[in-house]
């Protein structure tokens, strides 16, 4: 049986400057002028007070894993074979939450609250996706 692609990202005229940082293996996320709050996804307007004068800043690409989940079954068939994987939410060090992967380790061993930074795979010459390490210390 042949394994379908994965599907790739829709990307919104918005959210170009994300995907064009992580070609470069930069993390970026917006940051609302107005009020100073860090935002992500990617937005038209700060989802805190409505303002529209958004910037895009680089984020340090640390955070903590908040919650996750690890996909040992019934995978979507182009996913079978990366099984077991770990789908997280991680929560940057600027406060905003991504939905990601843990890699470079054991499921098992992930955690809630573990330390992680960015690492990035990239798919093709349009997609680079940023995924999450465990910090060694
Ligand atoms: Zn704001």
């Amino acid at each position: 049986m042949e394994i379908p692609k994965k599907p790739l990202p829709v990307v919104n005229p918005w959210a170009k400057p994300f995907w064009e940082a992580c070609r470069e293996k930069r993390l970026a996320i917006q940051k609302c002028k107005e009020c100073g709050k860090h935002v992500f996804y990617p937005r038209i307007a700060c989802p805190h007070c409505f303002s529209d004068r958004l910037d895009w800043v680089e984020a340090s690409g640390k955070g903590t894993v908040y919650t996750y989940s690890v996909v040992v079954s019934n995978a979507p068939s182009a996913f079978i074979k990366d099984m077991p994987y770990v789908i997280a939410v991680i929560r940057l060090e600027e406060g905003v939450q991504m939905l990601s992967n843990v890699v470079e380790c054991k499921p098992e061993d992930v955690r809630c609250d573990m330390p992680v930074e960015v690492t990035f795979e990239k798919l093709d010459e349009q997609f680079t996706l940023p995924k999450f390490r465990p910090i060694s210390t």
